[in-house]
């Protein structure tokens, strides 16, 4: 998992639509929620230099991540971080677990959530989304208008 606490798993359309996105999954979750790596790796790339969100699309690559490459050949990527909350650098090794930021709503983001992917090979070097195991159950996929509705509160 991505986090300690699992709290609503949303249904992203764009999700399913973009090759690159498919099977990405968007966890509706109060901003400063601590975000932890999934598997343990080496931190390849970051950026945190952006802080507030948009309801445009055109502004997505105005976001804050994480990407982390694991040792079977897959990377995960960690989406719409808080702005300066990034605890970790490029080149750095995490733990499983380990908390690497904070949760945010920054860049495309209508509410709340981390966007969190796993890719086969490099996120952002022609890496293919790919299904993502968890160890433990998550919860159904909740519409998008419900983390909307909810996003004002978190
Ligand atoms: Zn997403």
């Amino acid at each position: 998992m991505p986090f300690r606490d699992n709290i609503i798993r949303v249904q992203a359309p764009a999700h399913k639509t973009e090759r690159s996105l498919k099977f990405c999954i968007d966890f509706l979750l109060p901003v400063g929620t601590p975000v932890v790596a999934a598997c343990s790796g080496t931190v390849i790339a970051c950026q945190d230099r952006y802080k507030r969100s948009y309801k445009d699309p055109k502004f997505a690559v105005r976001r804050n991540f994480v990407v982390i490459n694991h040792n079977n050949g897959e990377s995960s990527v960690y989406v719409h971080l808080r702005y300066r909350s990034i605890r970790v650098k490029k080149g750095q090794k995490v733990k499983q677990g380990q908390v690497i930021a904070l949760s945010g709503r920054v860049g495309f983001a209508t509410y709340p959530h981390l966007h969190f992917g796993v890719y086969r090979g490099e996120y952002q070097k022609g890496g293919v989304s790919v299904q993502i195991a968890f160890n433990k159950e998550i919860g159904p996929e909740r519409p998008l208008h419900l983390a909307e509705a909810l996003g004002k509160y978190l």
